[in-house]
């Protein structure tokens, strides 16, 4: 395993003192009965506006004071027609479209019953330093003013929410529809190019790392087909399932789908300028992840670099810090956040799961703005093709709390985890109307963190290409061997013989053919509709 104590010294070394900040959207599907008096979502807005009962930290006679949560004085109501206005300053209960229940959860939703999505939006919290109340309370017992740390307020809040909602009839949960968003910052300074692409040069070339934590439908990977991918799998191998597209794609979109659409296109630029080099070299190098490396290090603007993470949901999504989006007005409607936001993780309300991913992602962030892009690319250089690196490496070498790095321990490698989970989830509350729904949510959950079905998951995305090739001596340490003695990893290797490698170019090379003849047809009959529309002007 890789022991990271040699890389971290200068990371631990440097002072944490300087600004991070944090955001959350915490998406989950609420439940109340029909003759409730508000709607399921009002309920989250009720539930968490009326004041709780906080432990004094002074240790006053007391012992607790009622006090209020940093909840926005606005309802949903409001919030959906203000979402631009948002100024981040209190948690505000909104609604997202995308939260629903699914197909195989519907015949257990009671017709006494009505459901709500939500979209709990955090306030932006201050990594490092307490952040203070934002309706200015102080400690009944000797006017300190009240303050929060991150993860007292993030677990106060969602434990709040759990209480309102511990009652018959009353749920909130995440299912399959449900994202974890988290909005990563340096308050309102944005980040510099080279802490940016090193936050990029850990997901591209860890994909695999980061995919081991997700759930089996939200591993996704390139889908099109303008690329060949460097591997085929023929009918005969049964050792593997095959690839299939999976739901995953419309949630977030990892870092080698970019990188395959953006070589897809520069084989075709070369293929169309008959620039044999530039072709030879795609082919040669451009499906590994030292070429993505590579590219993602040679942005010399933010603008360029924004291009690896163009569509909104991919699972590091930059669009906050592209320069057009950057000016007051520029990206419409809405201030500029310049966070980066990671969208990978699946929707949950579990305290344990949402403060390890923030405090590991945080963490990384920080790393990466203290670590200059040649210490950063030199470590990547000997990891990117290491079998053994997990995510608790990851983050061991970000210096992520020992909280965190045990629980992803146990997540990787405890094999009950996914079982605890749902006996956990399933009997937090008595038994009624809800528990079936409930029940199938957790037991989709359980089918889809299984670690067996989340290895084959990723063993099928490596095998069918989508992480890119690699050498020998990986692929022998992770594929079974009668995989590599056929015919069906033949391009999976970057240290392919010649013939093979003439044999793939002409495959590439043949499908660059068809894209632009394609691209050509479209070309002329828009071109011939033109001539159409002028006739009749
Ligand atoms: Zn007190």
């Amino acid at each position: 395993m890789y022991c990271p104590s040699a890389h971290t010294s200068k990371a631990t070394s440097a002072s944490p003192k300087q600004p991070c900040t944090l955001g959350v959207e915490l998406e989950f599907v609420a439940v109340v009965p029909d003759n409730s008096e508000f709607t399921a979502h009002d309920t989250v807005w009720e539930v968490l506006r009326k004041p709780i009962s906080l432990p004094c930290p002074y240790n006053c006679p007391q012992g607790h004071h009622e006090l209020r949560l940093p909840v926005d004085n606005q309802p949903p109501s409001y919030w959906q027609h203000h979402d631009d206005d948002n100024e981040y300053n209190t948690w505000v209960v909104g609604r997202d479209c995308s939260v629903r229940l699914s197909d195989d959860e519907k015949p257990f939703y009671p017709n006494e019953s009505v459901y709500s999505d939500v979209e709990l939006q955090c306030r932006i919290l201050d990594f490092f330093n307490p952040t203070p109340c934002p309706h200015n309370q102080a400690w009944p017992c000797n006017g300190q003013p009240l303050t929060w740390n991150w993860r007292d307020e993030i677990t106060t809040m969602i434990n709040a929410l759990k209480q309102g909602f511990n009652r018959p009839g009353f749920r909130v949960f995440a299912n399959g529809t449900c994202g974890l968003h988290l909005h990563v910052g340096r308050h309102d300074l944005g980040f510099n190019l080279d802490t940016t692409k090193n936050v990029m040069g850990m997901f591209t070339a860890l994909e695999r790392c980061f995919d081991a934590i997700l759930p089996i439908d939200r591993i996704g990977a390139y889908e099109d087909d303008r690329f060949p991918l460097p591997s085929l799998i023929s009918a005969s191998t049964t050792a593997i399932q095959p690839w299939i597209p999976s739901k995953g794609f419309n949630y977030t979109s990892p870092m080698s789908v970019r990188q395959f659409e953006s070589l897809a296109n520069s084989v075709m630029i070369a293929y169309d300028k008959s620039d044999v080099s530039d072709f030879t070299n795609a082919v040669k190098y451009g499906a590994s992840i030292p070429m993505w490396i590579h590219r993602v290090y040679s942005c010399r603007t933010m603008a360029e670099l924004c291009e690896y993470s163009h569509p909104h949901q991919s699972s590091v999504n930059l669009q906050h810090l592209a320069p057009q989006n950057n000016s007051p007005g520029g990206w419409p409607g809405s201030l500029p956040k310049k966070t980066i936001e990671f969208r990978l993780h699946t929707g949950t309300l579990d305290v344990v799961e949402i403060c390890a991913w923030i405090d590991l992602l945080c963490r990384l962030t920080v790393y990466c703005e203290n670590t200059s892009t040649t210490t950063l690319t030199a470590w990547i250089e000997t990891q990117w093709d290491n079998a053994d690196v997990t995510l608790v490496d990851i983050a061991r070498l970000v210096n992520a709390a020992d909280s965190t790095v045990r629980h992803y321990t146990s997540v990787l490698l405890t094999p009950d985890y996914a079982t605890n989970f749902f006996n956990t989830a399933t009997t937090s509350q008595a038994p009624d109307i809800l528990t079936p729904l409930t029940t199938q949510v957790e037991s989709t959950r359980l089918s889809q963190t299984c670690r067996s079905g989340i290895s084959a998951r990723i063993t099928q995305k490596l095998i069918s290409g989508r992480y890119g090739q690699f050498p020998n001596s990986f692929l022998k340490k992770v594929l079974p061997a009668e995989l590599l003695e056929g015919n069906d990893g033949r391009y999976l290797s970057n240290e392919m013989e010649e013939e093979q490698m003439e044999a793939w170019a002409s495959e590439i090379e043949e499908r660059a053919r068809l894209a632009i003849d394609e691209r050509q047809r479209w070309d002329s009959r828009r071109g011939a509709s033109t001539c159409l529309n002028n006739l009749f002007d």
